[in-house]
């Protein structure tokens, strides 16, 4: 594996958008390779499984491009199981981590297959009634940890709605124990972006001790919240050390304790947000008192995630990269306050240049909406050097698909 991660460059792009138009979403699938190989390698020493958290970018060839890295899914609804499935996913490939769904849901779950991660003790004693000893289950605990920046991403704190919380302990056995459950694996996800390192090994501690409650357990699976760098100079994970203090963790647990037990994790970000790029077309420039606007045609229905989280996303000006640098605010053309970015140094923009956003392959396209009656993107996948188009822009008539008129 070479050390440059793989990029798009900016002719790439702009020849994307001379042939698909903007809005643009344009994927990578080196990247995601490159990504994984990183993963893989970091966790090496030990027994890890990954299964992408598929929520953060459901495109069936995107799908298809994990499934041919050897990789699993984490899915969070049944309709995700099934897109897993309907990529060539073997059940035992797929995890379902769904949180308030019903029985039926699960049921649904069960009848194809896949591993079931249940996160409150209703279902588990409803699931255990039913099926008792027939079909394993994992549990997905809320260790108390809080972790990552925003409350909006994180869910492993007190008032979070994931999870059984570490405190109901008891009360897992005696469900388990009434209705002979088999518990093959344990589970937390604490959240999304998390710098320390010490969370996941925290958690990790936490897990070990719960351990001993579990005699069939096979995994503990720590979820996700590998962060990337979405700043320039931003930091990411530090999974190499991460990877070896995971691996040295277990291997003292089999010591201690005589049980070989697999690590699991659910990275979405990580796999696939550098290796989208969303392009937009400035459509006007717009001087106020306070600001100078650029208006470009999309808005949060195509990219909520600056709005929803104050993310920050890079943004690059392709078609002036010798332009003077000028401030500007970056907003977009939706009646609602959609604002991109505040105060972005960007090279000149005129009316019609082209910007990129960059890592735009998790939670963008997936979160979009036609709010406004404004269209979804197209999406491009970059594979072996070609471009393919893998999402039609909507049109029109897809306003008006299901609709009845009475
Ligand atoms: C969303 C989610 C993930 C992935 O989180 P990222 O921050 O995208 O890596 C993993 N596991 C579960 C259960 C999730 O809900």
């Amino acid at each position: 594996m070479s050390n440059t991660p793989p990029i798009l460059d900016p002719v790439e792009l702009e020849q994307a958008a001379r042939n698909y138009g903007t809005p643009l979403y344009v994927y990578h699938a080196e990247r995601i390779t490159y990504q994984y190989a990183k993963l893989s390698k970091a966790f090496q020493s030990s027994n890890a499984q990954f299964f992408y958290a598929c929520k953060a970018l459901t495109n069936v060839n995107i799908l298809k491009v994990i499934l041919d890295l050897g990789a699993g899914l984490d899915c969070v609804s049944i309709h995700e199981v099934r897109l897993g499935l309907h990529a060539g996913f073997k059940p035992q490939q797929i995890l379902f981590t769904p949180n308030c769904t019903d029985l039926d849901e699960y049921i649904a779950a069960k009848e194809l297959g896949v591993h079931i991660n249940i996160d409150n003790i209703s279902i588990l004693e409803q699931f255990g009634n039913r099926f008792g000893s027939g079909y394993p289950v994992c549990i997905r605990l809320n260790p108390h940890i809080m972790a990552g920046g925003n409350f909006k991403i994180s869910t492993g704190h007190v008032d979070s709605k994931f999870g059984i919380s570490i405190h109901q302990i008891r009360h897992i056995e005696r469900v388990v124990k009434t209705t002979k459950l088999k518990v093959t694996g344990i589970h937390m996800h604490t959240g999304s972006e998390i710098k320390d390192i010490g969370v996941f090994l925290e958690g990790l501690e936490v897990m070990f001790n719960l351990a001993s409650h579990f005699p069939d357990l096979e995994f503990i699976d720590l979820g996700s919240g590998f962060k990337v760098p979405y700043q320039p100079g931003d930091s990411e994970t530090d999974i190499d050390t991460l990877g070896s203090r995971v691996s040295e963790a277990f291997h003292r647990y089999e010591n201690e304790t005589g049980r070989k037990l697999q690590v699991w994790f659910e990275p979405g970000k990580y796999l696939v947000s550098q290796s989208g790029y969303f392009i937009v077309k400035a459509n006007v420039i717009k001087q106020t008192p306070a600001t100078v606007f650029v208006g470009v045609n999309s808005g949060f229905n195509h990219l909520i995630r600056p709005m929803f989280y104050e993310a920050y996303h890079h943004i690059i000006n392709i078609s002036n990269p010798h332009g003077a640098e000028r401030i500007y605010t970056v907003v977009g053309n939706i009646c609602e306050t959609d604002t991109f970015a505040w105060d972005r140094k960007l090279n000149e923009v005129r009316e019609g240049d082209l910007l990129v956003f960059h890592n735009a392959g998790a939670y963008g396209f997936e979160m979009s909406s036609r709010f406004n009656s404004r269209l979804r993107p197209a999406e491009i996948l970059f594979k072996d050097g070609r471009a393919h188009l893998i999402r039609e822009r909507d049109t029109f008539e897809d306003l008006l698909k299901g609709q009845i008129e009475i």
